[in-house]
């Protein structure tokens, strides 16, 4: 065998094997239910990877709910883009960051308004997709109470998938959870003096 063909004949080798290692996940993969998922960590990247699942579930035609917690801006590219769509149900249910408000009792009383809303869609099986972003801190910070929230989302329906983000998720939430990314930082432009562009960061 020539060089060339000895490469051939090892590669073929390695990827029958791999083909083999791979059907064999898929084959034991096959239950369905819904997820809850966790995307965290300080880089950029969670609230857009959650509103990627928000685009996948509507183009299936699903029902779609979205509670945007601490954040007040409502002229952001995506709630008018998905915002539109009968589907998908979008709340603003924040006040500001809490170094803005720099009023605890009050940011208690705004996240308890806003986990009405979004535990009236943790308990409707109608709702496919439920994404609570940025929901994190309301845990960390202690503005709801951490069990009400870790029992209400054991409790939501069988095959709704639900998305929190925020960074510092807390250890309970993590545990729960099926599927949890950490999103690093490796580098921000923002740190370079380049303010928040729209299409990119709203
Ligand atoms: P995105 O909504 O862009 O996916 P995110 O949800 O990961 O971002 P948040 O902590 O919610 O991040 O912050 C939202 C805003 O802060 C965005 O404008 C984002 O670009 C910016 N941001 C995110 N991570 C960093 C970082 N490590 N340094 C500076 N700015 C950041
Ligand atoms: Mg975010």
């Amino acid at each position: 065998m020539s060089g060339e063909q000895k490469r051939e004949h090892y590669h073929k080798i390695r990827m029958e094997r791999k083909k083999a290692q791979i059907d064999a996940a898929i084959a034991r993969a096959d239950s369905e239910k819904g997820l809850l998922l966790v995307i965290t960590g300080n880089g950029k990247g969670k609230s857009t990877s959650a509103f990627g699942m928000v685009g996948r579930a509507l183009g299936h035609g699903m029902k779609v709910g979205v509670c945007q917690f601490i954040k007040s801006r409502t002229d952001t590219g995506e709630e008018a883009f998905f915002g539109a769509y009968d589907n998908c149900d979008w709340h603003v249910l924040g006040d500001g960051f809490t170094w803005d408000t720099q009023d605890r009792s009050g940011d208690i009383a705004t996240s308890e308004r806003g986990w009405e809303v979004a535990s009236q869609m943790l308990s409707d099986p109608s709702y496919d997709l439920v994404v609570l972003d940025e929901l994190t801190y309301l845990l960390s910070y202690d503005y709801l109470d951490k069990d009400l929230v870790l029992n209400t989302l054991s409790e939501k329906p069988e095959m709704q998938h639900v998305v929190v983000t925020g960074r510092n998720a807390i250890s309970e939430l993590k545990d729960l959870a099926d599927t949890v990314s950490e999103v690093q930082d490796v580098k921000h432009a923002y740190k370079s003096g380049i303010k928040a562009q729209k299409g990119i960061d709203y």
